[in-house]
């Protein structure tokens, strides 16, 4: 006898907390059942996997209802009641009131809701469970403790090659009005040494990334920072993620962070918006003031990976408004800007204001606005392109450098982007494979025209080299990099100290790639105050910095010239 605990998550790489805490509830409830954890994605196809799901005749279904996966959940379990007639189907997770609401009378009627945290629920289910005589519905009455779900077990088995998700603390002090956890009521934190003592017991498996799931990782700065001085101190080289408040970042924990080894931490900071009354329109408090100067000093240690949130759609957000909240998130320098659409979650404090807002929105998961009172259709239309051209070109480590000279000369990016969504629509871009090539070409044509186009050429060719190709795309090629290389192979000495010695000469040269940079470029950029220009070279050695770029450095003249 098997109770089947399922998820669909939204990548195959992804796991599910939640069914971990079923397991364990269940496990210490009612001592030596079965559990069988099930994990597939939202893109598995549907017969095979329900298939699996009913294979084996499991004792009960406990199924784990999202946002991202309702639509899934909802055809299964229509299927589910006809190929195991009496085999209970126990919904729980945020989406699971509203999906039992979807349901037809006959279906629901089979099923069981667990409302609220697992921990919390009422003895009286776990009888019932293991009677066959389920009520309908089942409801956490109090804020339980909570502990890690893990055994070791896990981690060769329905872990493995997945991110860990893990729970230091459950809840959110803040309380948007388009959030499910708004609802919540305060935040409860696991004690440090316990969380410690789980966070240990996790890296003895050595996972590729943990994410911390809490809801505001910094929420109190001095318990977030003494977590970091543990999760450094470990072994291993495992990522730790965190959403963060961006203003509640002590100077001690910025203090802290410059010495973080890159690769170590990565942040997900959560801007939505820079217009105030838009943010005081969601409930969402945040200091502006602080937001910025803070996450500047992030930006500049670039060994902590910063990704920026903004809502596409919010309240008195219309289409000038959204874009300088755009160009202001862009003129920190992200490493990932996010422009991910408004969702009307149903049971938020936003869905009641429906009216009020002129909300349209998607009748179906994951309840996407369409417009609004400040966004007619076409103008989220237009928007949501934008964002989506801002995914492509923005959001790697392609154009580094081109964001970086756009910044430096105060260019406004908004126009710069629509101008390229622009020439994307154009030219089928958003039916193309986005290469880096494509990219690049497209920004070459974009900048081609202007005063500054042959900068712009080469700022394109260094941040293609930076990538560590070994060769020019034909759009950026005006002379084969051979030829470059073969000047300097007749022109550097047979020592440079510090970078090769006559033993290692042909080695250096062999695994190198050369390129000769305007006084222009060099200057502009900021790269060096050079009029003259200057070979650049580029070895075979990555940063040790967020995007790991390929290092270069400056020939110098008395070298190259000699
Ligand atoms: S801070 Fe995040 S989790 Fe908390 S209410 Fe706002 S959106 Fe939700």
């Amino acid at each position: 006898m098997t109770y089947r605990l399922i998820a669909f998550n939204g990548r195959f790489i992804h796991s599910c907390l939640a069914l971990f805490y079923v397991r364990a509830a269940l496990e210490e409830n009612l001592p030596g059942c079965n559990t069988d954890i099930a994990q597939y994605t939202i893109n598995d196809p549907y017969y095979p996997t329900l298939l699996r799901i009913v294979s084996g005749e499991p004792a009960a279904l406990f199924l784990s209802v999202y946002i991202w996966n309702s639509i899934y959940i909802q055809r299964l379990i229509g299927d589910l009641v006809k190929l195991l007639p009496g085999v209970p189907i126990i919904l729980g997770g945020p989406q699971a009131v509203i999906l039992a609401q979807n349901l037809s009378p006959d279906v629901s009627r089979r099923c069981t809701l667990v409302q609220g945290e697992i921990e919390g629920i009422t003895k009286s289910f776990y009888k019932d469970l293991a009677g066959n005589r389920l009520q309908r519905e089942y409801i956490c009455e109090k804020a339980p403790e909570f502990k890690s779900p893990y055994i070791p077990n896990d981690f060769t088995g329905p872990l493995k090659n997945r991110t860990i998700y893990y729970e230091s603390s459950r809840g959110c002090p803040f309380g948007c009005t388009y959030c499910l956890s708004a609802s919540g009521k305060g935040v409860r934190h696991l004690s440090t040494s316990q969380v410690y003592e789980e966070i240990k017991s996790i890296l003895r498996h050595a996972p590729k990334i943990i994410r911390f799931v809490d809801r505001t990782f910094n929420d109190l700065p001095e318990r977030a920072l003494d977590i970091w001085r543990f999760l450094v101190n470990q072994p291993g080289g495992t990522l730790f993620h965190f959403e963060m408040a961006p203003d509640r970042f002590s100077e001690d924990m910025l203090q802290f962070l410059e010495g973080v080894n890159p690769g170590r931490f990565q942040f997900e900071i959560g801007i939505q918006s820079t217009n105030p009354k838009t943010l005081e329109s969601i409930n969402r408090k945040c200091d502006l003031a602080n937001l910025e100067p803070n996450v500047r000093k992030l930006l500049a240690m670039d060994s902590i990976h910063i990704h920026l949130d903004l809502i596409l759609g919010l309240p008195y957000e219309d289409r000038e408004s959204f874009v300088r909240s755009f160009a202001d998130v862009f003129r920190l320098g992200a490493h990932y800007i996010q422009m991910g659409l408004l969702k009307v979650l149903p049971d938020t404090p936003m869905s009641k204001s429906i009216a009020e807002f002129g909300l349209v929105v998607c009748g179906s998961p994951p309840y996407e606005v369409l417009a609004n009172r400040w966004l007619a259709k076409a103008e989220l239309e237009e928007l949501f392109w934008f964002g989506e051209c801002v995914e492509a070109f923005h959001n790697n480590r392609f154009f580094r450098t081109l964001w970086d000279y756009l910044r430096k000369k105060n260019e406004d990016a908004a126009a710069f982007f629509q101008a390229l969504l622009a020439l994307c629509r154009g030219r089928g871009f958003f039916d193309l494979a986005h290469t880096q090539e494509l990219m690049s070409s497209l920004l070459l044509e974009l900048t081609r025209e202007r005063s500054d186009g042959e900068l712009c050429r080469e700022i394109l060719v260094f941040d293609w080299l930076r990538c560590g190709h070994h060769f020019l795309p034909g759009h950026l090629e005006k002379e084969p990099l051979s030829e470059h290389k073969k000047r300097l192979w007749s022109q550097l000495p047979q020592n440079w100290e510090g970078v090769y010695d006559y033993k290692n000469r042909d080695e250096f040269f062999k695994q190198s790639v050369f390129f000769r940079f305007s006084g222009k470029f060099l200057r502009d950029t900021g790269l060096a105050d050079d009029n003259t220009g200057a070979y650049v070279c580029f070895p075979a050695q990555r940063e040790d910095a967020v995007f790991k770029l390929n290092s270069f450095l400056f020939i110098p003249a008395s070298l190259s010239e000699s």
